[in-house]
């Protein structure tokens, strides 16, 4: 089995003096984002919207020696959004990194017996809502920033029980196209698409001994992927390593299948 990295030990410090928004950040992959940009010097802002998790994760990471500040933001609610950038310019004074990563999949309903509500709520939060959060940021966005999108390989094949969920993470490939088109040569976008990765919001794949064996095996690498894997990813997706790529969706499955 593929050795994993502690990439604690191996980090540069590519985002020195920037400024990052992760949202959903409080666990997962999104404060496993937070925490690896702000290991490399960026001053990041999280989010979540519960008050008592960004409380928890803003003392985590502070014990880390990392610069951070905390703001709840609920991402479909648009003074939240407003909140969440206006309280960074107050702090911080500009915006270099926006991460977007905050996802639904509220239902395993098959696509013609899923509720308009249900798709209305996927569609806002999963889509809308990082437009929406964009168009608030963009006048703070400094020449040289980077968007990162967090999709997911579901969204080059959206399976049954999450159907819906994939087709947004489809949307969000288009998106990250549209934005980058739109915001170039100022600002880079581009996505992440991740595989499995053992989160409470993968839990229905990996509780279960078998299934997790199963979606291990379906990977040429032989694992699940971790949070730190998918930082990593963003990071130099968000970083200057990273400056002459825009419009892309950089997919980090361990090698399960996704397209040519
Ligand atoms: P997770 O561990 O369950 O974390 C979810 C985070 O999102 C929490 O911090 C939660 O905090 C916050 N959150 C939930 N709803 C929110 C909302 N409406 N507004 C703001 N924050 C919200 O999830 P994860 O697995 O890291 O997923 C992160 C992203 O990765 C999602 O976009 C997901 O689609 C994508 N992804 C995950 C996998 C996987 O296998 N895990 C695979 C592909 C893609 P509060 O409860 O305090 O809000």
């Amino acid at each position: 089995m593929a050795k994993m990295m502690d990439m604690e030990t191996k980090i540069g410090r590519r985002f020195e003096g920037k400024v990052a928004i992760v949202t959903a950040s409080t666990q997962g992959i999104g404060f496993a984002i937070a925490e690896r940009l702000g290991l490399e010097g960026a001053s990041v802002v999280i989010s979540s919207r519960k008050q008592k998790n960004v409380d928890e994760a803003v003392e985590k990471l502070k014990n880390k020696g990392i610069e951070v500040f905390g703001v709840v933001c609920h991402v479909s609610n648009a003074q939240h959004r407003k909140d969440l950038i206006q309280k960074t310019v107050d702090k911080y004074g500009k915006i270099d990194v926006i991460v977007s990563n905050a996802a639904v999949n509220p239902s395993v309903d098959p696509l013609l017996r899923t509720l308009e509500s249900i798709l209305d709520k996927l569609w806002e939060i999963n889509v809308k809502a990082t437009v929406l959060l964009l168009q608030e940021a963009a006048p703070h966005l400094q020449k040289g920033s980077s968007i990162v999108i967090i999709s997911s390989i579901a969204g080059y094949n959206p399976q049954p029980a999450m159907a819906m969920y994939g087709v947004t993470k489809t949307a969000l490939l288009g998106l990250t196209k549209a934005l980058a088109t739109e915001m170039a040569p100022v600002t880079r976008v581009n996505a992440v698409a991740p595989g499995f990765v053992p989160t409470n919001f993968a839990a229905y794949i990996t509780k279960d001994e078998d299934v997790k064996k199963v979606n291990e095996e379906k990977t040429l690498l032989g694992r699940l992927g971790t949070p730190k894997d998918m930082a990593a990813a963003a990071a130099f997706l968000a970083s200057d390593d990273a400056c002459y790529i825009t419009g892309e969706t950089l997919i980090v499955a361990g090698g399960l299948p996704s397209r040519l």
